[in-house]
């Protein structure tokens, strides 16, 4: 269940556009993002003009391009998908920019993974709608510049710290997506589940809800997995009992910690002591990568306290001790 897109298969890819919200109003959570976004879009029609460049981070699934579509859609206006690592040469960016109409928006996802040279491209086409292109090669070689038609840049990005200082501040919106505590992950559930026309208590979305690791691609995920468990063993609803049956059977803990989550927490406490360790050594010791660790697994283990970053590295707080029936926590002996 892992909430990154680039796992997806294709048919979930396709269900995945089916639940997407189509307009603000469809959107559940991150209010103040949404207000101040409601805004801007009015302002800048307004105006007519495009809308200043978004710069929307936060971990997988959170919503990032959902917003993107919704914002092309409130503006009216088209838009164009492509990601950081997909941009190979100035010439692909290049081919996308001349071929936006006036307001477009041009959604570049994993914007952090931009090559320098793309990105230094990048810089002049947001600043004033301009490159600069070559023609021809050897010793004809010259280059012409382009004017662009006004656009918007939304970026996104799950590791906003690698963000260049240059690029960023060429965003005038900024807005870090929060996780969804569980009742706005309940009416997500529940909005889905009428989409794909399956029966469900609120009990039963509630329980789906709360183990869903605050984000709304991991609850829809499991809501699909759990309509299947009520039709083969149920009859067809899902109420809180089959949701319970299909969350352990999917090893979604009570406290909607996965498989990976409960294994970085027991590799901290049992192969180093509860730490601090540096976060290569337990992307190491679980076998996942590092990046996926600090971006996915990480920001929740923190925001939910069962883990502490320190300047020497990650420490398991008692919670994590707790939650893992353990009792040597080391720092349980107060000196009282
Ligand atoms: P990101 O781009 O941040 O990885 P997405 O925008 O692709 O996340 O969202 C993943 C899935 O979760 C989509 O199917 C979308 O429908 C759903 N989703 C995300 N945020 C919301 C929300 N606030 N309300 C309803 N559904 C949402």
């Amino acid at each position: 269940l892992n909430p990154n897109a680039e796992h997806l298969s294709k048919t979930e890819k396709e269900v995945e556009k089916v639940l997407r919200p189509q307009a603000f109003e469809d959107f559940t959570g991150q209010h103040k993002i949404l207000e101040n976004l409601r805004i801007f879009v009015q302002a800048a029609k307004l105006r007519g003009e495009a809308l200043d460049h978004v710069l929307l981070h936060g971990p997988p699934g959170l919503g990032k391009t959902t917003l993107s579509h919704i914002i092309a859609n409130e503006m009216g206006v088209g838009i164009k998908i492509t990601s950081g690592p997909v941009l190979d040469k100035p010439g692909d960016l290049a081919g996308l920019l001349t071929n936006l109409e006036v307001g477009d928006i041009l959604f570049i996802d994993e914007i952090h993974r931009l090559s320098p040279l793309v990105e230094e491209y990048l810089y002049s086409a947001m600043e004033d709608f301009k490159i600069d292109i070559m023609l021809e090669t050897g010793p004809n070689a010259r280059s012409v510049q382009l004017s662009l038609s006004p656009f918007t840049l939304v970026g996104a990005t799950t590791r906003s710290g690698l963000l260049t200082a240059p690029l960023r501040a060429r965003f005038g919106i900024n807005a870090r997506l929060q996780y969804y505590d569980a009742k706005l992950l309940t009416t997500i559930v529940l909005r889905s589940a009428g989409i794909l026309r399956t029966p469900i208590s609120e009990e039963g979305a509630y329980e789906i809800a709360r183990r869903s690791r605050g984000t709304p691609r991991i609850a829809n995920a499991l809501l699909r997995r759990t309509r299947d468990f009520a039709q083969i063993k149920g009859n067809g609803n899902i109420d809180t009992e089959i949701a319970q049956y299909a969350l352990n059977a999917l090893n979604v803990d009570e406290h909607g910690l996965d498989e990976m989550d409960n294994r970085i927490l027991l590799t901290i406490i049992d192969k180093f002591k509860g730490g601090p360790v540096g976060l290569k050594t337990i992307a190491t010791a679980v076998g996942e990568d590092e990046g996926t660790i600090e971006e996915v697994y990480e920001p929740f283990l923190i925001q939910e306290g069962y883990i502490m970053r320190t300047s020497r590295g990650r420490e398991c707080t008692e919670l994590a001790y707790k939650h893992l029936g353990k009792t040597n926590y080391p720092k349980g002996n107060t000196l009282f």
